[in-house]
């Protein structure tokens, strides 16, 4: 069965991926059973988007329910699902109206498109917006041309114009780039606080701390993209808590939804009314199953899941840490990368083989398990993983 999977993918899907040889037959929680009934535990829960692994049964029972009632209706109508979670995602976390799509390109485009607005509508002198090097903010055209990896931007041109890529953790560099002549010369900044695509790389305190004071003061927005790092994956329900900042605009996606695709543009109260009626929409955004399913994720994630993130994280950073074979550990909570003595790829392949199913980023292995995986599941994929790196 495996093999007429293996081959029928590679004949009829196009082959945008580098599949690992596992074809999913089902899961629970953080394990996950192939189609010839092997187990494995789930260190990577989707890409950061299982947040309370699969099938978990809150989650499905808010789904299902929901299925029940219905499961779509044009935006041109009022769905309780998707006011509740606006609601609650706007009171924990001090922004002021959330715009939903699908994705987290999506988020971002929009993102992206309210950010114009706002220098449109304020006479501002430019549009331009800053991104980062490294930087990774979806796979749309305009999303790639925010994106600041040059390996993204072969074949694909003409792209968006209007980014510039600063390098991180560079303050002398970005002012550079957001003042010409001693005045104003962009729109607004948009980071990854950790980035994840890049590698797993953090941005400093100090850094952040200045940029986001540079740009209050001189009103330009400032964006962070928490696709990846929101949703409690680096130990805080959103990652710019622990910066000590609010910033202007904050997407999200990926474990927003805990499995179902959902993603979403909160705006701070700068731009809360910047995207007026007709100026930006979605079919499907914000579909009330996918709400409903977003609702029971968000509404659990309290200080008792987070504070098992941060203990988990230090059981990771402590355990693998301290092997001869690991040359450093980045990332926050439970979004870790490991920088391997050993190629990523070789230790990826004999984690898989071993059963753990561990992602890469870069050059590093890249761990993203559920944020409620039991420890002592995460004991047993930890001494898979150490074996790996040691072997
Ligand atoms: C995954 C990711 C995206 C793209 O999200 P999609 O849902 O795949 O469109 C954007 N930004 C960051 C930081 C991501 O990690």
């Amino acid at each position: 069965m495996e093999n007429t999977i293996f081959e029928n993918d590679k004949k009829y899907i196009a082959n945008t991926y580098g599949r690992f040889p596992v074809a999913v037959k089902s899961g629970k929680g953080s394990i996950i059973y192939d189609v010839e009934g092997k187990r494995y535990i789930d260190m990577g829960s989707g890409i950061a988007t299982n947040a309370f692994g699969l099938c978990d049964d809150e989650w499905n029972k808010a789904i299902t329910d929901q299925l029940g009632e219905y499961a779509h209706v044009s935006n041109l109508y009022y769905s309780e699902p998707q006011v509740k979670l606006a609601k609650l995602l706007c009171e924990k976390t001090g922004m002021k109206k959330v715009f939903f799509g699908n994705s987290g390109a999506e988020a971002n485009e929009g993102a992206i498109k309210a950010a114009r607005k706002y220098a449109s509508d304020n006479g501002k002198p430019s549009q331009k917006i800053i991104t980062l090097i490294n930087s990774f903010h979806g796979r749309t055209i305009t999303t790639l041309s925010a994106t600041g990896q040059d390996v993204f931007h072969t074949n694909f041109g003409p792209f968006t114009e209007g980014f510039e890529y600063a390098p991180a953790n560079d303050i002398a560099a970005i002012k550079a780039m957001m003042f010409k002549d001693g005045k104003v010369d962009c729109a607004a900044v948009m980071v990854e606080l950790v980035q994840g695509e890049g590698g797993v790389l953090e941005l400093s305190q100090e850094y952040v701390k200045e940029l986001y004071a540079l740009c209050k003061e001189n009103d330009i927005l400032f964006i962070v993209d928490e696709v990846q790092t929101g949703n409690g994956r680096t130990g805080t329900l959103y990652c710019f808590e622990q910066y000590g900042i609010l910033p202007d605009i904050v997407t999200t996606a990926k474990g927003l939804g805990g499995g179902l695709p959902i993603g979403a543009v909160m705006l701070g109260a700068k731009v809360e009314n910047t995207l007026s009626a007709g100026t930006h929409g979605s079919t499907f955004g914000g579909n009330p199953v996918c709400a409903a399913g977003a609702y029971s994720i968000i509404s659990r994630i309290d200080n008792k899941l987070l504070l098992e993130v941060q203990a988990k994280n230090m059981y990771i950073i402590e355990e693998l840490g301290k092997l001869p074979g690991v040359e450093n550990i980045s990332g926050k909570g439970l979004m870790l990368g490991i920088k391997t003595k050993k190629p990523a790829k070789e230790v990826i392949s004999a984690c898989i083989a071993s059963g753990v199913l561990v992602l890469s980023a870069k050059d590093k292995v890249r761990l993203l398990p559920a944020l409620n995986i039991p420890m002592d599941i995460l004991k047993e994929a930890v001494e898979i993983i150490a074996a790996a790196i040691n072997n």
